[in-house]
C-alpha cells in the first residue's frame, strides 16, 4: 500500500472508529446470529489476486460489526466490563505501525524501557513497593502461569529446571493452594506446569466467599504430614464470581513462615487499590512474591495487557531464560523481555498504557474508577429496595450479584430456572448484556460496570428490562 493510499484509507478507518465510538448504541450489544452464520459469509479460500482496499473495508463494515459482541457498548455489563479508550486505540495503531518485537533490548529499546517506566508508574499509582519488577503479558492467565512457574523454580532444591518432573521417584507431589473461588486460570496453570489436578488444593471459602486462612494453614500442615510438598498459594483480590477479597495479610504471614510463594490475582480488582478509600484491599500485597493486574480489564486499555509484578525477577528469569546463540548481544546489563516468559517476541504494549495514564492522569483514572463503583452501588440499592429481588453478595468494586427471589419461594431449582430465563430475555433485547454466576450453589445474575461510556441511564434501562422480564416470566 503506497503512502498516499494508506493516508486515504487511514482517514476512512479513523472516521469509522470515531463514529463507532460516538454511537456504539447503534449496535446490538449481543449480536443476533447463529453459530457458523458469519463463517458462511467469508469465502472458503484467500483470493488469488489482491482486492481493492475499498472493497475490504466495505466488507468489514457490512459483515463484522453486526457479528460482533460489542465490549465497547455502554450496555455491556457482563463478566468484567472493559473499555478501549480513544488514546489507547490510537496507541494500538502506532504499535502496529512500529511493529517492534521487543524480545531483546536492542530489538525494541523504547518498548523495553517504556515498559519499565510504566511498571514504575503503576506501582506508584497503586502504592505498591517501588522496588518490584514488572513485565507485560497478553493475559492474566499467562501471567499466573508464569508466576507459578517461578514458584516451582523457587523450590530450587527440586532442581526441576534441570531434571524435569517425569520419571523421578525422589519428587513428592507438589501442591498449590487457592480458594475454590479462584479463577480457572490457576487450574490451567497448574495443569500446564505438569502438577496435575491433584497439584491444586482448593480451600472452601467462608460465608463472604473469601479464602479461610485457618483452613489454608490446616491444609498445608495436613499435606506436609502426608508427604506432599506445598509450593505456592494464590490469593485473589476481587474474585471473578463475587469480587471477594481474600485475607492477604494472614495468607502472606503463612506463606512467609512456610516458605511458600505467594501469588496475588488482582487481575480485575487491583486498580481500585489506587483509591485512598480502598487502598486497604491491597493490604499484605507488599509481601507477595508476585501479583497480576489486568489493565485491559479496568484501566481502559483494549485487549491485551496484563501486568505481572514480582519482587523476585531473578527467579522468574531462572524459570524462563534461555539464550540461543543468535540472540546473544553485547548490550551489557539491560533487560531483555524474552527472559521473562515463554514468548520470544514481545508486543509494544506499554505504549497504550503510557497514552492512557497521561491522557487521563492519575486523578482522572481515580475519578472514573469511583464513578463505576458509585454506579454499581446505586444499582445495588435499587435491587435491595425491591422486595422480590435480592442482592446475594456485597461488593467493594463495580459488580452487583443478585437475583429475582419472590418472597416465599424456596425451591432453588425453580429460582435458577426463572433467573436464567430472565437473563436470557434481557440479553435478547440487544440493549444490555449481563452474565451469571453461582453463589454457594445459588444461581445469580451479575452486573458489572467497567465501560467508560456506561451512564446511569444504561443501568436504569437494565433494571427496567430485568423487572419487565421477571414479570413476563412469572405470568
Ligand atoms: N483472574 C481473574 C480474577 C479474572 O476474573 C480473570 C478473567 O476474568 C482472569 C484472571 C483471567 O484473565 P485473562 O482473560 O486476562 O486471562
Amino acid at each position: 500500500m503506497d503512502p498516499e493510499s494508506f493516508r486515504r484509507f487511514g482517514h476512512r478507518v479513523i472516521d469509522w472508529v470515531a463514529d463507532y465510538l460516538r454511537d456504539p448504541e447503534t449496535w446490538r450489544v449481543l449480536p443476533d446470529l447463529n453459530p457458523g452464520e458469519f463463517r458462511r459469509a467469508v469465502p472458503e479460500r484467500a483470493p488469488e489476486t489482491g482486492e481493492p482496499f475499498e472493497r475490504i473495508l466495505d466488507d468489514f463494515e457490512r459483515l463484522v460489526p453486526p457479528a460482533t459482541t460489542h465490549w465497547n457498548h455502554p450496555g455491556f455489563l457482563a463478566y468484567f466490563a472493559t473499555s478501549a479508550s480513544g488514546p489507547a486505540i490510537l496507541a494500538e495503531l502506532l504499535t502496529a505501525a512500529l511493529n517492534a518485537q521487543a524480545m531483546l533490548w536492542r530489538t525494541g529499546p523504547a518498548a523495553t524501557e517504556l515498559e519499565q517506566s510504566m511498571m514504575s508508574w503503576i506501582l506508584d499509582f497503586l502504592g505498591l513497593p517501588a522496588s518490584w519488577d514488572g513485565t507485560i503479558n497478553d493475559t492474566a492467565s499467562t501471567s499466573t502461569f508464569y508466576a507459578l512457574a517461578a514458584a516451582r523454580e523457587f523450590a530450587s532444591d527440586l532442581n526441576i529446571r534441570e531434571l524435569g518432573m517425569s520419571g523421578r521417584s525422589d519428587l513428592a507431589q507438589l501442591r498449590v493452594y487457592a480458594s475454590a473461588e479462584a479463577h480457572s486460570s490457576v487450574d490451567k496453570a497448574v495443569l500446564a506446569l505438569g502438577l496435575g489436578r491433584r497439584g491444586l488444593r482448593k480451600i472452601m471459602p467462608d460465608a463472604e466467599m473469601r479464602l479461610d486462612a485457618t483452613d489454608l494453614a490446616r491444609a498445608v500442615a495436613e499435606d506436609r504430614a502426608a508427604g506432599v510438598r506445598p509450593i505456592a498459594v494464590v490469593a485473589t483480590v476481587g474474585t471473578t464470581s463475587t469480587t471477594a477479597i481474600d485475607p492477604v495479610p494472614a495468607i502472606a504471614e503463612l506463606c512467609a513462615s512456610e516458605g511458600l510463594w505467594l501469588h496475588v490475582d488482582a487481575a480485575y480488582g487491583g486498580p481500585a487499590g489506587a483509591l485512598p478509600e480502598l487502598h486497604w484491599i491491597l493490604d499484605g500485597c507488599d509481601r507477595a512474591d508476585s501479583l497480576v493486574l489486568n489493565p485491559h480489564k479496568w484501566m481502559f486499555v483494549p485487549m491485551d495487557c496484563s501486568v505481572l509484578f514480582t519482587r523476585r525477577p531473578d527467579v522468574l528469569r531462572r524459570a524462563f531464560s534461555l539464550v540461543p546463540e543468535y540472540l546473544t548481544t553485547t548490550d551489557g546489563d539491560v533487560k531483555n523481555l524474552m527472559d521473562y516468559g515463554v514468548a520470544l517476541g514481545r508486543r509494544f504494549r506499554a505504549l497504550k498504557l503510557w497514552f492512557v495514564l497521561r491522557y487521563f492522569g492519575t486523578a482522572g483514572m481515580r475519578e472514573r474508577l469511583r464513578a463505576h463503583i458509585r454506579l454499581a452501588a446505586e444499582f445495588g440499592e435499587w435491587v435491595a429496595r425491591e422486595p422480590s429481588w435480592e442482592r446475594l453478595m456485597r461488593s467493594h468494586f463495580s459488580v452487583v450479584v443478585f437475583r429475582h427471589h419472590p418472597p416465599g419461594v424456596a425451591d432453588e431449582a425453580a429460582l435458577e430456572r426463572a433467573n436464567a430465563r430472565i437473563l436470557e430475555r434481557v440479553n435478547a433485547s440487544g440493549e444490555v448484556f449481563l452474565s451469571h454466576t453461582k453463589v454457594q450453589g445459588r444461581y445469580a445474575i451479575r452486573l458489572a460496570v467497567g465501560n467508560l461510556r456506561t451512564e446511569e441511564r444504561h443501568l436504569r434501562r437494565a433494571w427496567e428490562l430485568l423487572r419487565q422480564a421477571a414479570h413476563d416470566v412469572r405470568s
